[in-house]
């Protein structure tokens, strides 16, 4: 018998990325903003990584896309290291891994109107003929929810909610398989939220696409994705199923996550929620990372950082507690 591993999109191993900050006018310090990451998104599913401001997930997101080449490790395209793939394969393979931003502001060229925006990629990434490339741009506009007339339009003529539009078709041009959202509701209000995540959900389906969405936002990645990861300090510290993510015991974080939601009715976090400071990967405690701000702690937890440990196929969470 031969025990196929199953067709994974895209694939982190191992992955560490270092950056410089500055500490004061005269010193800069180099540090992780991430730590040994490994992640394996299949065909036709979403990852949602979930974490706070500064956790690592914008910057994995770069890793994934190789916008950020990793110290170490290694990022898998349809299999295939993206480091020693070959111009020609790259070519071929890099349509295919898509990115939508959170600030449609910025990511959209504000002097190009929406028909060249969603032009470019077409005449670059699949063929040089614009009369079939506005055809394709047409339909996709359409299955957004959009008019063709915004074709005509510029950037800022668009709502917020149409901007994120625009840059979703723009990602959709290319034939993607695989798309990175970074925070794509986040810059929204609520209803208009809801209807891109609807979107989102509706043509992963139909266009058969998987997606890593980043977010910081539980509910969000509840709503999409078919794995939650938890990210600490650029350390992964959890990773469930999400059928199972409500009936399970999590990582003292994730709790800690799953209490400080903003109540949808009133938007008040619930203080219980919050404890200690949000620390920052340039001064990492020792120990376990998580410990100056975990009610759980023992004496282990702060002499050694503990690794994932697999509950079982649904869970894997970094923390003593789960040592069996
Ligand atoms: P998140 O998206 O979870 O908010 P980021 O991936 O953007 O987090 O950032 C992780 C850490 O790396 C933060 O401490 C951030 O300040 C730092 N960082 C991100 N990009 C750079 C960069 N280009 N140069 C130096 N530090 C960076
Ligand atoms: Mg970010």
């Amino acid at each position: 018998m031969f025990h196929l591993e199953p067709p994974f999109v895209i694939e982190a191993k191992n992955i560490w990325k270092k950056y410089r900050a500055k500490v004061s006018i005269f010193k800069s310090k180099s540090f992780f903003a991430l730590v040994d990451v490994s992640l394996k998104l299949k065909k036709g599913e979403v990852i949602g990584i979930l974490g706070e401001s500064g956790c690592g997930k914008s910057t994995l997101g770069k890793v994934l896309l190789n916008l950020e080449t990793p110290e170490k490790g290694k990022v898998y395209w349809f299999g295939k290291d993206v480091s020693t793939l070959s111009k020609k394969e790259y070519k071929k393979l890099r349509p295919k891994v898509q990115v939508v931003f959170q600030d449609p502001y910025n990511s959209l060229n504000p002097r190009y109107k929406v028909k060249d925006i969603l032009l470019e990629p077409y005449l670059i990434n699949v063929e040089k003929d614009k009369k079939r490339g506005l055809r394709r741009a047409e339909e996709i506009l359409f299955k957004l929810g959009l008019e063709a007339d915004v074709l005509e339009k510029y950037p800022f003529a668009l709502s917020g909610g149409q901007r994120q539009r625009v840059a979703l078709a723009r990602a959709l041009m290319s034939y993607p398989e695989v798309i990175i959202l970074d925070e794509p509701t986040s810059a929204l209000d609520m209803t208009v939220q809801a209807q891109i995540l609807n979107l989102l959900k509706k043509l992963k389906e139909e266009m058969r696409l998987s997606y890593i969405l980043i977010s910081h936002s539980l509910p969000v990645v509840k709503f999409l994705a078919d794995w939650i990861v938890v990210m600490y300090l650029g350390r992964i510290v959890e990773i469930c199923k999400k059928e199972v993510f409500s009936e399970v015991l999590h990582h003292p974080y994730t709790e800690m996550l799953i209490l400080s939601q903003p109540d949808p009715f009133s938007g008040k976090r619930i203080p219980e929620g919050i404890y200690g400071e949000p620390a920052t990967p340039v001064l990492r405690p020792s120990g376990c990372e998580f410990h100056p701000r975990c009610e759980k702690k023992e004496k282990n937890c702060t002499l050694q950082n503990p690794p994932l440990f697999k509950i079982n196929s649904n869970q894997w969470i970094a923390c003593f507690k789960f040592l069996i």
